[in-house]
């Protein structure tokens, strides 16, 4: 047996980035910037006013006051989106919108609060400095500034920010394409009627919620038989198109399970059991150059070594910089079992409690009981060799959702 340490690297020395693509803006959300993106022109690109108003000359309204207004001539008005007609001269002012290019010769705004209409003019009631209410060009980000680094994950301001900047595609680690294959001659869809001893088909649907979590694309490829030949079939039609390949049950020893036999010749699929509880046997291996994942049939084994083993590996594809959930250090209000030879991750919900965080177990340890995966929010980590945690101890948590949900 392999420690959960020693699979993780195993699987991780394996994988790599995928190649940058370019993606439209929208697209490129969440996904991870491959180069560091500069501007190429200042940003704003012209200078600006703050306010509506009336663009002046500093100097002259220096003495500006509620008792000794000054009055200037009014040459015009400059408006959003358009190159101000004429200029701003000595004793002149031109009326401006917020947003309006500042025209040539003015370098302050003066606000309609602090101005007087007259018939042929505008009187100033306050004074204003040099740059005032005017937003300069280069004050966002100056020509050949790097606007968002490498490396950087693209949220929501980072899209706004490249979007001001003019440019439509991002260069990115895209998102992997993840085929999910289910093993089992018992497994049925939801939607069509059991017969007796049948079950449905539930791994396919807890994954594909994983791989969107992740970021990940995913595509559900459906149910083939404990056929061997099948399950071969249906992962070579989707090696073109697939990055990765998860298929769950039929991964131990057992006469029937077919991912053995499928890939036992082909590519290079090892078997090995990590030591974990829940979450074994695996299978892990490349084929044709894509990742392939043999996770276990039972439901919670599933979503377990979907977080310990595929999620890393899915980050590191999509490159990005903390492969690993966060853990929080808990304290456990209910005993947790352990393992003397496996690392066990009990199923908790983990609460706020006081300037720390309690863990509750969530339930039954069975690795078919889905109900306690949903009720919890972290997995808490037994390491190996210690037989049981006592309520009240503390422990590592990996969190899988945050705490509002
Ligand atoms: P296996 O690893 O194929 O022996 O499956 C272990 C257990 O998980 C069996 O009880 C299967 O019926 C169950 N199982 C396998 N695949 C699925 C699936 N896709 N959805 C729900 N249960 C499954
Ligand atoms: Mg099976």
């Amino acid at each position: 047996m392999l420690s959960v340490e020693e699979a993780q690297e195993k699987i991780l020395s394996r994988i790599e980035p995928l190649a940058p693509i370019e993606l439209p803006l929208a697209d490129a959300f969440g996904c991870v910037l491959a180069e560091d993106l500069r501007a190429t022109t200042d940003l704003p690109a012209f200078p600006s006013s703050a306010m509506d108003g009336f663009a002046v000359r500093a100097a002259e309204v220096g003495g500006a006051g509620e008792s000794s207004p000054v009055l200037l001539r009014v040459v015009g008005s400059a408006e959003i989106g358009k190159k101000p007609q004429g200029v701003v001269g000595p004793g002149e002012a031109m009326r401006i919108a917020t947003g309006a290019p500042i025209p040539v010769g003015a370098d302050a705004v003066v606000p309609v609060e602090e101005a007087r209409a007259t018939e042929d003019g505008v009187e100033v009631l306050r004074s204003a400095p040099a740059g005032r209410h005017l937003r300069p060009a280069g004050e966002d980000a100056r020509m050949g500034e790097v606007l968002v680094p490498a490396g950087r994950r693209i949220g929501a301001p980072e899209l706004g920010l490249l979007a001001s900047a003019g440019l439509p595609r991002l260069p990115v680690h895209p998102r992997p394409r993840v085929v999910v294959v289910s093993t089992g001659d018992e497994l049925v869809e939801p939607g069509r009627p059991l017969a007796f001893g049948q079950i449905h088909e539930s791994n396919g649907y807890t994954l594909v919620g994983c791989l969107k979590e992740a970021g990940a694309q995913s595509s559900l490829a459906g149910t083939v038989p404990d056929d061997p030949e099948k399950l071969m079939e249906e992962v070579v039609s989707h090696l073109a198109t697939a990055d990765v390949f998860i298929s769950t049950g039929g991964v131990s020893v057992g006469e029937r399970d077919p991912v053995k036999a499928a890939f036992r010749d082909r590519g290079q699929v090892v078997f090995y059991r990590a030591a974990m509880q829940p979450g074994m046997p695996q299978a892990f291996g490349i084929i044709d150059g894509k990742p392939f994942f043999g996770l276990p049939g039972n439901p919670v084994s599933v979503f377990v070594s979907f977080e310990v083993l595929v999620r890393p590996a899915l980050m590191k594809m999509m490159s990005r910089r903390e492969l690993f959930r966060p853990q929080v250090t808990a304290r456990l209000d209910g005993k947790v079992p352990g393992k003397h030879d496996k690392t066990v991750f009990a199923r908790v919900r983990v609460k706020r409690s006081g300037g720390g965080w309690t863990a509750t177990p969530t339930g039954g340890r069975g690795s078919n009981l889905m109900s306690t995966v949903v009720r919890a929010n972290g997995l808490a980590i037994v390491p190996a060799g210690v037989t049981s945690l006592p309520a009240g101890a503390e422990c590592r948590v990996t969190m899988f959702r945050s705490l509002e949900e």
